[in-house]
């Protein structure tokens, strides 16, 4: 199955199965935007825009083939129990963020992690210990002084502890340390070419989006580098009815279909 892409004045097309979606989740104000913007952008923002759920869209050339990575910037609130039980659905791989000077965050991101692995057991028919879900858990704002640390490290890698596809960083998006390398575990555990990794790839901006994905796309200036990635400008989030959709191919995809009137939506 192919799915097309509306982007800027170009169509791409992806394959299904190098489609993916990464989903943000954690408290309120612990710098979920921010880290993704440092992967989308390169940049950080001081102001603080509180975030109701923001999608984004990265396409991919990579040696000739296409990938699609989709952002699922949560808010931290939810209102809606029903909806962040869909982003966990929707999700291939997790980004568990908490603020070091915030121990309610990191006590949230354990809640998120427990909620994270029964929701997806029912999917993969496993059981919650063993759901390989790739998933890193981020202690952000390590730039504070240690005066302020409210979280010890060694009680946040004990949650990543027995799960090889599992993994803490602290990290800064202000000072954009630990940044590239926890993006570089993610995909290297969720089996996601190294390349998505924002240090990996040229930036390509949407102007060259009619060429990009043909096989021979190159650009002869920087003949050694063979990954580009592009920010799709005009990407929206898909409906309800789009995720449950998707939710539905993958099962299928994953020959587990038996097990898909277990999962729910409540
Ligand atoms: P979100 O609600 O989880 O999306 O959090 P935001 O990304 O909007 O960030 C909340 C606030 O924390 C903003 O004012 C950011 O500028 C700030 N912030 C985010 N990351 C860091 C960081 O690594 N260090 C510091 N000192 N501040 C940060
Ligand atoms: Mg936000």
């Amino acid at each position: 199955m192919m799915k097309t892409l509306s982007s800027g004045n170009c169509t791409l097309s992806v394959p299904a199965k190098n489609s993916y979606r990464m989903v943000v989740l954690g408290a309120s104000r612990v710098g979920k935007s921010s880290i993704v913007s440092r992967f989308l952008t390169g940049r950080f923002d001081d102001q603080y825009t509180p975030t109701i759920e923001d999608f984004h869209r990265k396409v991919y050339n990579i040696r000739g083939d296409m990938y699609q990575l989709d952002i699922l910037d949560t808010s931290g609130n939810h209102p809606f129990p029903a909806m962040r039980r869909l982003s966990i659905l929707t999700g291939d791989v997790f980004i568990l963020v908490f603020s070091l000077d915030n121990r309610e965050s990191f006590d949230e991101v354990k809640r998120i992690q427990k909620q994270i692995l029964e929701v997806k057991s029912c999917l993969k028919n496993k059981t919650k210990e063993t759901a390989d879900l790739p998933m890193v858990i981020c202690g952000n704002k390590n730039d504070h002084s240690e005066v302020y640390r409210k979280v010890r490290s060694d009680e946040a890698e004990k949650l990543v502890s027995s799960d090889e596809n599992c993994a803490y960083f602290e990290i800064s998006a202000k000072k954009n340390t630990n940044v590239d390398e926890m993006f570089y575990v993610l995909f290297s555990m969720a089996k996601l070419p190294h390349e998505m990794s924002p240090a990996l790839h040229r930036k390509i901006s949407v102007q060259y989006g009619d060429t990009f994905h043909q096989k021979s796309f190159r650009m002869r200036r920087v003949k050694e580098m063979d990954a580009y990635g592009m920010i799709s400008p005009f990407a929206r989030r898909p409906s309800v009815n789009s995720d449950l959709k998707y939710i539905k191919s993958k099962v299928l995809r994953e020959g587990q279909a038996r097990e898909r009137e277990k999962c729910t939506i409540q």
